[in-house]
């Protein structure tokens, strides 16, 4: 289980006590609980730090939450360090080690340098630790890393060399430095961990731990802190660090527990080495969500009958917000996923001005009008393979399509227009500057938005999205939608059915109309009109999907438990629309979750969902509010109809015309599996006979 309640991220200090007054180089401390991001804490000495994180971790322990707290400093040292000092190679042996030495107080006054001493002590020759405040100062301890051998035990361990980390943990002086953060915080960490529910990462086994401490190190996202603007970097580290973490999605985050090399676990490793480009995605995510839905958002204006589809669909547009967080995934993984912010180019495309063609670059300046001869010079552009040097005036050079430019060369003419002799070509101008070249950028320059935010992702965007340098991308999780059946009538598909049974037909229609949109589905299966049974229902699916479609007993009858309850919970909301074919739909909340209540009939029960709750459950994936295309074609077909309600019939194109189904009887499955598409038919009177344009949607339009 690789899911966590709350991402907290410590920067951690060696320093002094520091100013009442927020300032860098303190201790800082970020956090997302639950998604949502937490005002970064400052607090001025360890003291306070570590009885913060203390109160921290018991609340999060009796909440009964899962934590993951990461620090910014080594927890282990180089391949034969800690052997070297306690004579076993279990880094957390020397955590108690160091917890027994090293006194801190309430100023932030310590004596870590003694300590060093005694530790450098324990080694021939000067160091491993080195740098310190005053030269005069301890003696043991070099003031400059020149003469020492680190010949016992490396400078850096792997995972410092694999996050090219600047400093090492020997170095407890001059920025940026490491070494003395570790040797104030391993005490703190040697105490912390005694509580049964903590584990630390990557020495111990995290699977059923209660609280994780992992290392981290805020430059594997440093492009992200650069940009942030916060005058207070360590805070904007830890904002963007525990933002990164909390939404690098779980998939990845397991990947980067996992990913600790054979036979260094006992050095530690920082979480996210090699996986950078993963976490700086996930740092950049947006840190404000929308908030909540709220429990009236299907309040209907008073004294409304009959809703007319336009003012319900503007009122759902209205209410509806994302509900998903955002996450990292990789690009190959992200179609049909919804992206979470405006996607900017990294790289322009064409990266670089290259030729559309196969044939002969020269400068324009070069050529006139009438017959041209160029001499041509040796070797030739290819894709990948670049024409080296630059082209001399007055001559020209073999060029394949998609090569770079050579130097000195803006203009191409076309494999077909040049006779080509020893050393020679020629061909007639004039030939426009730049004819049969493509300008860098010219398609997307680097820094425009390439895609926007709300895109659900297309096979051609990734195509996009790679080519202007993106290999991670920023999206919504997926919509969850559970979906449930009611009624005592309803028999499980496949499954011997009683007189009076009907088989559950809507189900599997909405699970697998939910799936194709992209979305994650919960098959809630078939309540019986029990009003406990619908309750204890609803009460799972609001804890396992961010909405729920439900279908039958939305009425007001006596067996129409649904509305019933939802009633009772006081957010409901009978929503009669003038549309045909449907029932009133119930919508409402449950206990924070969107509920829509469609109508049993599988006909009303599709035409429901993909005309109002579609739209709906895009808008709560976060991909804004998407219209249908549909388009006039002529009605192969007569129909007169009422002024009052819009109508939805069953259709399909055939020779150019849109037939319908021959007959509009709710209760005709067949006739939903014979369609490809609606017509809808406006809202007032209306006479339509063959060849009167009338307006069809494709079923594929509703995506
Ligand atoms: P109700 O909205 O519960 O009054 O149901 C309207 C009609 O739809 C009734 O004839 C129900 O039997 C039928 N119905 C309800 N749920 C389903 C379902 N899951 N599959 C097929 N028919 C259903
Ligand atoms: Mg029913």
């Amino acid at each position: 289980m690789t899911r966590f309640d709350s991402y907290t991220v410590v920067d951690w200090s060696a320093g002094l006590r520091a100013p009442a007054r927020p300032s860098p180089n303190a201790i800082w401390i970020g956090s997302v609980q639950d998604g949502v991001e937490q005002e970064p804490v400052y607090l001025r000495t360890r003291i306070e730090a570590e009885a913060w994180l203390s109160a921290f971790i018991e609340r999060e322990e009796q909440a009964g939450r899962r934590a993951l707290i990461g620090f910014d400093f080594p927890f282990g040292y180089p391949q034969g360090f800690v052997r070297a000092v306690t004579g076993s190679d279990d880094p957390l042996v020397f955590w108690d080690w160091l917890g027994e030495r090293i006194e801190d107080d309430a100023e932030g006054r310590n004596n870590r340098f003694d300590v060093a001493e005694t530790l450098n002590a324990m080694f021939t020759g000067p160091g491993p630790f080195w740098g310190k405040p005053n030269e005069a100062l301890w003696p043991e301890i070099p003031y400059r890393k020149a003469g020492i051998a680190f010949d016992r035990v490396p400078e850096r361990r792997q995972a410092d060399l694999r996050a090219q980390a600047s400093s090492s943990c020997f170095q407890l002086f001059f920025n940026p430095t490491v070494g003395s953060q570790a040797l104030m915080g391993l005490p703190m960490l040697s105490r912390l961990r005694r509580r049964a529910g903590v584990k630390v990462w990557p020495f111990e086994r995290i699977e059923d731990a209660q609280t994780v401490f992992i290392e981290i190190w805020p430059g594997l996202i440093e492009g992200a802190v650069k940009d942030d603007g916060d005058p207070i970097r360590d805070r904007a580290q830890v904002r963007l660090l525990s933002r990164a973490l909390a939404h690098v999605g779980e998939g990845e985050l397991r990947a980067m527990l996992d990913d600790v090399p054979d036979g260094v676990r006992q050095e530690g490793w920082i979480l996210g080495a090699g996986h950078e480009a993963h976490l700086m995605t996930a740092a950049r995510l947006p840190d404000l969500m929308p908030p909540p839905l709220r429990n009236d958002c299907f309040a209907l204006p008073a004294g409304v009958d009959w809703t007319p589809v336009d003012d319900a669909l503007a009122m759902l547009r209205d209410r509806m917000r994302p509900v998903v967080k955002p996450q990292s995934v990789p690009l190959f993984e992200a179609a049909g996923r919804v992206l979470a912010t405006d996607l900017i180019a990294l790289r322009s495309n064409p990266s670089h001005p290259n030729t559309a063609v196969d044939g002969y670059g020269f400068g324009a300046s070069d050529i006139g009008d009438g017959p041209q001869i160029l001499p041509l010079v040796q070797g030739r552009a290819a894709a990948g393979a670049p024409f080296v040097g630059e082209l001399p005036p007055g001559h020209a050079v073999r060029v394949l399509t998609g090569a770079d430019l050579p130097q000195g060369v803006d203009t191409v003419v076309l494999d077909e227009d040049v006779s080509v002799g020893e050393g020679r070509i020629a061909f007639h101008g004039p030939l426009k500057r730049g004819a049969n070249t493509r300008k860098a950028g010219e398609d997307v320059p680097a820094g425009d938005v390439a895609l926007s935010a709300g895109r659900i992702l297309t096979p051609a965007d990734l195509a996009l999205a790679a080519a202007v340098g993106h290999g991670i991308l920023p999206v919504f999780e997926r919509l969850r939608v559970a979906i449930l059946s009611t009624g005592d009538e309803i028999a499980e598909p496949g499954t011997p059915a009683g007189t009076g049974q009907i088989y559950d037909a809507n189900r599997p229609m909405l699970l697998s109309l939910c799936r194709d949109f992209g979305f994650d589905t919960v098959d809630m299966g078939c309540a019986r009109d029990d009003r406990e049974i619908v309750r204890r229902a609803l009460e799972r699916a609001a804890t396992q999907a961010d909405v729920i479609l439900t279908s039958g007993g939305a009425s007001a009858g006596d067996e129409d438990h649904l509305s019933a309850l939802l009633r009772e919970s006081g957010a409901m909301q009978e929503w009669r629309i003038a549309l045909k074919p449907g029932r009133p739909l119930a919508l409402g909340m449950w206990d924070g979750t969107p509920v829509f209540g469609l109508p049993g009939n599988p006909v009303a029960a599709l035409v429901c969902t993909l005309i109002f709750a579609r739209p709906a459950m895009w808008a709560l994936a976060g991909a804004g509010w998407r219209e249908p295309q549909g388009f006039d074609v002529p009605a192969g077909f007569e129909k007169r109809k009422k002024p009052g309600r819009r109508e939805y019939l069953r259709a399909r194109i055939r020779n150019g015309r849109a037939e319908v189904f021959k007959s509009e009887g709710s209760g005709r499955i067949s006739g939903l599996s014979w369609a490809e598409g609606l017509v809808e038919l406006p809202d007032g009177e209306a006479h339509v006979s063959p060849g009167v344009p009338v307006r069809y949607i494709p079923f594929g339009s509703f995506f």
